[in-house]
């Protein structure tokens, strides 16, 4: 672990920096407060810094409140120095966000001790960041497939159509369903079914661009959130997404097996909500089913200006 010493004076910075390295960490060195902001001003900055109190330039109060100003999950752990000790100094530093303090001259036992606290504090802190981090990812996708669930694709659909409406951009969605899927469990088993709505999942993914979003908003219905800034031949768009599908052999434990899925789509107009275009696609994935599955239907809201097909 690299840990940053801000210190002016020769001896105690190599007294410190002696100390250090013994105990094995790198120590990244600054001899005045504003080479030691120079250093923790970056994203990949120690993650433990000793500042020295009185320094020339900066000093080490005043880096400190700079450090502190920066936004991040993961703040530096620093101690200051002080050759004072006294109880105003350090009671201003800690009210200024320092985790410790360390007394000039210091006990070198002391000073490895508290190091030691720090970088426990430290390993807790990242350890409690990954697990906010893993919850909120468990939180917004779908274990099986490993796409956005129905609560993260719906949000996005929020957010794309307040994009859409600002940027004055154009948004299709698409509901997709996996035909007679139920017939499909029933007759290969519920394993193989989860593997082919991985594989239809790959497909789907594959055949959208980094801009467009996809989700699994139920069992075996996904949504496609495509924005676009031009009109587009929007029943090409999925069919094409529909035939990728089609085309798939999914090698699965129970050997090569294929699927098709209908799509119903909505366009997103100037007075949509998430609510209406997901009734919209729902009700164009209906159309789609009812008139014999393995196609791509419409809504009326595709045949005004925003997405009728390019001649
Ligand atoms: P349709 O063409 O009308 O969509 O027919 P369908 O059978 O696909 O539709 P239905 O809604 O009747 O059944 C959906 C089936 O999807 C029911 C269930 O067996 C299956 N399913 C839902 N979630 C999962 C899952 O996580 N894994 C597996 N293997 N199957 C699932
Ligand atoms: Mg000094
Ligand atoms: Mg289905
Ligand atoms: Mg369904």
């Amino acid at each position: 672990m690299r840990i940053l010493i801000a210190e002016d004076d020769l001896t105690s910075r190599m007294v410190l920096g002696s100390v250090l390295k013994k105990s094995g960490y790198d120590v990244v060195e600054a001899v005045n407060g504003a080479e030691a902001w120079e250093i923790m001003k970056h994203d990949d900055a120690p993650r433990l810094a000793i500042l020295d109190w009185m320094m020339p330039e900066m000093d080490g109060l005043d880096v400190l409140h700079k450090i502190r100003n920066i936004q991040s999950d993961n703040p530096p752990y620093i101690i200051m120095l002080t050759a004072k000790g006294e109880k105003t100094d350090i009671i201003a530093g800690l009210d200024a966000g320092a985790n410790d303090y360390l007394s000039k001259p210091f006990d070198t036992g002391e000073l490895r001790a508290r190091i030691g606290v720090g970088v426990r504090m430290i390993g807790l802190q990242e350890e409690l960041v990954r697990s906010r981090e893993l919850l909120i990812y468990q939180a917004t996708h779908d274990p099986l497939t490993g796409l956005m669930n129905r609560r993260a694709i719906l949000d996005r659909l929020g957010e794309e159509l307040s994009r859409a409406k600002r940027q004055s951009g154009f948004l299709m969605v698409g509901m997709c369903d996996i035909d007679h899927f139920k017939r499909f469990n029933d007759r290969y088993g519920h394993q193989t079914g989860d593997d082919v709505l991985i594989e239809v999942s790959h497909v789907l993914q594959g055949s959208l661009r980094k801009y467009d979003s996809l989700g699994r908003i139920g069992g075996e219905e996904f949504l496609a959130i495509i924005p676009v800034n031009k009109k587009i031949d929007t029943l090409s768009l999925f069919n094409r997404l529909r035939e990728n599908v089609e085309k798939k052999v999914i090698e699965t434990r129970k050997g090569a097996l294929s699927v098709t899925i209908s799509i119903g789509v909505a366009c997103a107009a100037k007075d949509s909500n998430a609510d209406s275009v997901i009734k919209a696609a729902d009700t164009a994935l209906y159309r789609a089913k009812e008139s014999g599955r393995n196609r791509v239907v419409l809504n009326e809201s595709c045949n005004d200006t925003i997405c009728m097909a390019v001649p």
